[in-house]
């Protein structure tokens, strides 16, 4: 069958209350950017990215999909999907300017959206195509009660409810504040409040430098922290080293690296425990499969970035022998036709063909955004 058309769209979505930040970022909307793929026998897959619902950012991304990757696309046979993700990738004119970036995250919504239409084809959720399923429990951990913005009470009060009520067995709360005392009283809050044993991960999203992140771990021992992830600058590999020779809290980071070879650099060096690609920064499915195999092969854990608000996710993850846990953000789920569940603590496994991207077209309404 053939490619017939690339049709981009701009969804942004509200987060949970009016807006959120960590240390470094603050946001109001979520960004679901990218394109529906159609092809000549009605078939229709979809792909997309995470943004920070930044309307000229994401304009950038549709003009790439459109004008760059489009043309590229049309009249191919989407099941090729190895050959056409190296034809996008390896575009002379798109390979100048960008094997990381823009061009990256918009192949990225491309590839998923050929899985999509090869699972969809073949009458399968994804999990089931790649291979079936590695295990029936896959555990769910929370981000969404741990922002900096949100208020001491609320915070120590949001860890009990998701534990106690939500069934959590894991939360994820975010440092990297300027100031570092308050970060450890919360910490120290948070894990009375929840008891021992759970697991309390932190998040300082790149903010720290090496110096201020030994300190911090060195006063949060005895907190029993399951990992600290991104501590310091997102390309810096020689300080994640450091940071893992000197703390006795596993390294987790994956988030905002692009590449293949960037996961190989941080695994090959000892710069990471817990490896946590994002198929919407990496250039989609075909990539992530890649990472996973690296990380399996250095027999690290690979636990992945919600960028997808765990669409996608919780298809490679349940497939995946390198994956037991993914991260839990609400935001976005509702737009879609079967939307992430979590019961009893777990990812519910997802039984509709296809790679869990499609839209509910009322939501389309809602959310989108004109292509300027
Ligand atoms: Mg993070």
């Amino acid at each position: 069958m053939a490619i017939i058309s690339v049709e981009p769209f701009i969804l942004h979505v509200p987060v949970t209350g009016s807006s959120i930040s960590d240390s470094t970022h603050t946001l109001s909307h979520w960004g679901v950017v990218g394109a529906r793929v159609h092809t000549d026998d009605g078939l229709v897959g979809t792909g997309f990215t995470g943004t920070h619902a930044d309307l000229m950012g994401d304009r950038l991304i549709t003009q790439c999909i459109a004008t760059s990757y489009a043309p590229l696309l049309i009249g191919e046979d989407e099941a090729d999907i190895t050959r056409l993700w190296q034809k996008l990738a390896r575009h002379p004119p798109v390979q100048w300017i960008g094997r990381a970036g823009i061009s990256h995250i918009a192949l990225g919504a491309l590839d998923i959206a050929l899985w999509d239409i090869k699972a969809k084809r073949a009458g399968q959720p994804l999990w089931k195509l790649l291979g079936g399923s590695t295990s029936d429990r896959l555990m769910a951990y929370n981000t969404d009660i741990g922002w900096l913005s949100i208020p001491d009470d609320e915070l120590i009060a949001g860890s009990r409810r998701a534990v106690e009520e939500e069934g959590f067995r894991g939360i994820k709360v975010k440092v990297g504040s300027a100031d570092m005392a308050r970060d450890l009283k919360r910490l120290a809050a948070v894990r009375k409040a929840i008891g021992p044993g759970l697991m309390l991960a932190i998040d300082g999203n790149g903010r720290w430098d090496l110096p201020t992140c030994i300190r911090f771990c060195r006063e949060a021992d005895g907190l029993d922290i399951f990992w600290f992830e991104e501590p310091l600058w997102y390309d810096d590999i020689a300080g994640h080293a450091a940071l893992a020779r000197a703390s006795r809290i596993p390294v987790a980071l994956g988030e905002q690296l692009y590449t293949a070879e960037a996961f190989s650099e941080f695994i090959g060096r000892g710069a990471v425990h817990y490896v946590q690609p994002d198929v919407t920064r990496l250039a989609g499915i075909t990539e992530y499969i890649r990472v996973a195999e690296i990380a399996h092969g250095a027999r690290l854990p690979v636990v992945a970035h919600a960028g997808d608000m765990s669409q996608v996710h919780v298809h490679l993850a349940h497939w995946h022998p390198a994956s037991a846990m993914l991260e839990y953000i609400p935001w976005i789920k509702d737009c879609f036709e079967e939307p992430i569940r979590v019961v009893d603590g777990n990812f519910v496994r997802p039984s509709q063909p296809g790679a869990g991207t499609s839209v509910m077209p009322e939501k389309f309404a809602q959310f989108s955004k004109t292509l300027g």
